[in-house]
């Protein structure tokens, strides 16, 4: 049953500064719940000088944090992973309430960022260094250090779980985190703070810092931060790692996505339905992995009626949550119209959906599917970020891979087949950092790391995972020698 439960009076949003939760002074914006169109809460965002204060309390806690031992770090994780196990519904009905997802979507995200945290503290195990003899009594070795001040600007679609791919490690690394949150989901961040406040971290050690282009600009550009980790649309993905790296600093910038998945006659007709339609359906659309195009191989007639009947049963407010705003829901809704005056044929359209009688006035779409896109159609290349799947018929698999190739983005693709060497051609020819074989959103389970290629993603490496150890650190080399040695040489 997904019972929301709406707050008795508005939340606000606060800044959380030198380990002190402030108001901004700079605008207030409404947040308002996609389930409802209702105002249910505040983003009082912070102003410049804000900005400037929290980065330098937020240096002056690097200094103690970054010196205190891994091991001593790592025991406030375990704290922060049980505070969040025993508080789990409560911030799940957040992220469900500013969010628009359902209370299990919420609840599975604060999950997946657990298995994160999970991550970071086996960072004392799995990341222990090397050191070995290189040369006769000359030791090398290998000592990883935080950067000092590290900052992190998250979207609207995950509010509690792509946070926690960067929180904890970056935070058990020995750096002092700044996180701004998206103002149309920054009420999970305040239970994210205090959860973390709770666990023992130090005053300073974390800064939220609400706002919007003001506050990313004065973050990034603020002298002592060293690295920006970036997750939004891939617009801003680029603005934000040009601006970074033009100053010289480390960034990392997640964008946007178009996933394709590819459909072969030999699918499975009942994985198929469920894993195509569930992807596009999920969190309704609005997950950076979910599919948008299916490239229809052939007679796929049988599944494509499976895929149609599992999303007529998503019912809205039970099944499928809603839409951010109501800006987005307008614009998925006239998306939907093009495409139909392109000449798509709309199988199933999603404005028809029963909205939930208790939610009237929120932003409600069904499922969407539109057969017989064509490869240059806006439903084919534009990001629409909706439960709305672009069906394009292709001859054969070439076609089909030809198509995925030749998208912008790159972030997953997957493959419906029974036939091993088919999938295996599939995995081995898309352009995607992440790829599924009968898997509709092919999330990587920790410890596997999650990034796309393209311009799903810019900047090097992985947001989590090993890949993510040397983002959100720098590695030093010691040599050591004690001794003179007999056979003294330029290597030595
Ligand atoms: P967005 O790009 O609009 O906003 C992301 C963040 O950037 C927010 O905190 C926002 O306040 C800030 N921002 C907005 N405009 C800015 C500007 N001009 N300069 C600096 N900062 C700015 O994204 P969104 O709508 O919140 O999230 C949805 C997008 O995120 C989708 O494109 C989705 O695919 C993508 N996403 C990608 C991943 C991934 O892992 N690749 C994960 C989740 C979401």
């Amino acid at each position: 049953m997904n019972q929301i439960v709406f707050p008795s009076s508005q939340i606000e949003a606060l800044n959380l500064i030198g380990g002190e939760w402030v108001k901004g002074s700079a605008e207030a914006i409404e947040v308002h719940s996609p389930y409802s169109g209702k105002v249910v809460g505040t983003t009082y965002c912070a102003s410049s000088d804000q900005v400037d204060q929290a980065i330098l309390k937020a240096k002056s806690a690097s200094s103690a944090w970054g010196k205190t031992p891994l091991k001593e770090r790592t025991q406030i994780m375990f704290k922060f992973r049980e505070i969040l196990l025993r508080d789990i519904d409560k911030i799940s009905n957040i992220v469900a309430l500013e969010n628009g997802k359902l209370l299990a979507e919420a609840k599975a995200g604060i999950f997946k960022g657990i298995e994160v945290l999970e991550y970071a503290i086996s960072l004392q195990n799995l990341d222990s260094g090397s050191k070995m003899e290189v040369s006769r009594g000359v030791q090398c070795e290998y000592r990883r250090e935080p950067l000092g001040v590290v900052a992190s600007i998250t979207p609207f679609n995950f509010p509690a779980m792509v946070p926690m791919w960067t929180i904890p490690i970056a935070l058990t690394l020995g750096n002092s985190y700044v996180w701004k949150p998206s103002e149309k989901t920054p009420l999970t961040a305040t239970l994210i703070g205090e959860a973390l406040i709770e666990a023992g971290l130090p005053a300073g050690v974390l800064t939220i810092l609400n706002g919007t282009v003001d506050c990313v600009n004065g973050i990034i550009d603020h002298k002592d931060v060293s690295a920006v980790g970036f997750v939004g649309s891939s617009k801003i993905a680029k603005i934000v790692y040009a601006r970074t790296t033009a100053l010289g600093k480390r960034a990392l910038c997640l964008g946007g996505a178009k996933n394709h998945i590819i459909l072969l006659p030999d699918a499975d007709p009942t994985m198929a339905g469920t894993g195509i339609a569930d992807s596009f359906t999920g969190c309704a659309g609005q997950r950076c992995m979910a599919a948008s195009v299916l490239l229809a191989v052939g007679d796929v007639e049988k599944q494509i009626e499976s895929i149609v009947e599992r999303a007529k049963s998503t019912s809205l407010g039970d099944k499928m949550g809603a839409i951010i705003t109501k800006e987005q829901h307008d614009f998925l809704n006239s998306a939907i119209e093009r495409a139909k005056q392109a000449g798509a044929k709309v199988l199933l359209d999603g404005r028809d959906a029963q909205k939930p009688s208790n939610y009237e006035g929120g932003y409600w779409l069904g499922p969407t599917i539109l057969d017989g896109v064509t490869v240059d159609s806006e439903a084919s290349k534009v990001e629409l970020f909706g439960p709305i799947i672009s069906i394009i018929r292709c001859e054969n698999i070439s076609k089909a891979i030809e198509i995925e190739n030749a998208n912008e983005y790159g972030n997953a693709a997957s493959v419906f087949t029974s036939n091993g060497g088919l999938a295996e051609m599939v995995a081995s020819q898309a352009k995607a950092g992440m790829v599924g074989i009968n898997i509709g959103v092919p999330v990587p389970r920790e410890p596997f790391s999650f990034g796309g290629i393209n311009d799903s993603k810019f900047g090097y490496g992985d947001i989590t995972g090993e890949h993510s150890l040397n983002f959100w650190s720098n590695v030093k080399k010691v040599t050591t020698k004690w001794q003179m040695q007999n056979d003294h040489n330029w290597m030595s």
